[in-house]
């Protein structure tokens, strides 16, 4: 998995989306639960102030830079990560790659519908894809213990877990004893993406490294979580500087 790369005490992973879908499905082959995350700038600053956060996210098997600002502090901190790997991107990879192979797939997170439009899609997208289960992300103690049930029913290779982070990652660390599945993913807003009901940014913003700025215009609720864009960088800097 190459060296890893320290960003604020968050462990990366320098892999691209190849390597890391290339990865995924060697996991799907191996015995045991392994789990991925992508975090984002705002992760890393939510980590850098729950060290029990910081140590769920780096106890995951590939952590990839979901966001240009961990390819930029990668960069400022001289160790450097060479593209985004985001989730919305890995997990196109996994389906192009797996239909087809018998390999098999489970939605869960979302208002409730979304999983299901989500699936419709994604077939008629990648015809040859199995998903064998969906739920939605609302749940209470009972319906959670029905979930697991359910998935575990189904033992997919990739489970999506689509709840928004930190929730999806600490879900994730807390049931990894009880799930059959062998790789979970936490993919946040994805499952509202593959059914269309948000927009990803035009790869002009994604290429420009603005895909921030495109869903900030979308979505101004998002304002005050994107403050923690600027106040990672001067912690990378400050980190730069003083260490
Ligand atoms: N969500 C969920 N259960 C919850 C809270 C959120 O399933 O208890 C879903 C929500 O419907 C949305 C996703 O989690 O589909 C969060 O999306 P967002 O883009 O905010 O994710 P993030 O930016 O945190 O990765």
């Amino acid at each position: 998995m190459g060296n890893k790369v320290d960003i604020l005490g968050v462990n990366f992973s320098p892999m691209d989306i190849e390597s890391s879908a290339e990865k995924i499905i060697e996991m799907t082959g191996e015995e045991g639960f392994h789990y991925v995350f992508t975090p984002n700038s705002e992760m890393v600053m939510a980590a850098v102030k729950d060290e029990n956060f910081k140590n769920i996210l780096n106890s995951a098997n590939i952590l990839t830079a979901d966001g240009i600002g961990i390819v930029y502090a990668s960069k400022i901190l001289g160790r450097p990560i060479s593209q985004r790997a985001s989730g919305y991107d890995i997990s196109l990879k996994l389906m192009e790659r797996l239909a087809g192979t018998g390999k098999s797939f489970y939605f869960f997170g979302a208002s409730p519908g979304v999983a299901e439009k989500a699936k419709e899609n994604l077939l008629q997208k990648y015809p040859g894809i199995i998903v064998s289960g969906t739920h939605d992300g609302y749940f209470d103690k009972e319906e959670e213990k029905k979930v697991i049930e359910d998935i575990n029913s189904k033992k997919p290779d990739i489970l999506f877990v689509c709840l928004g982070s930190p929730k999806q990652e600490k879900w994730i660390f807390e049931n990894r004893d009880k799930l059959s599945a062998k790789v979970a993913m936490g993919l946040g807003g994805c499952l509202d993406v593959y059914a269309g009901n948000v927009k990803r940014a035009p790869d002009i913003f994604i290429k420009l490294g603005l895909e921030w700025f495109y869903r900030l215009i979308k979505e101004p609720k998002r304002f005050f979580r994107m403050l923690a864009l600027p106040k990672f960088m001067i912690n990378v800097i400050s980190h730069k500087i003083f260490n």
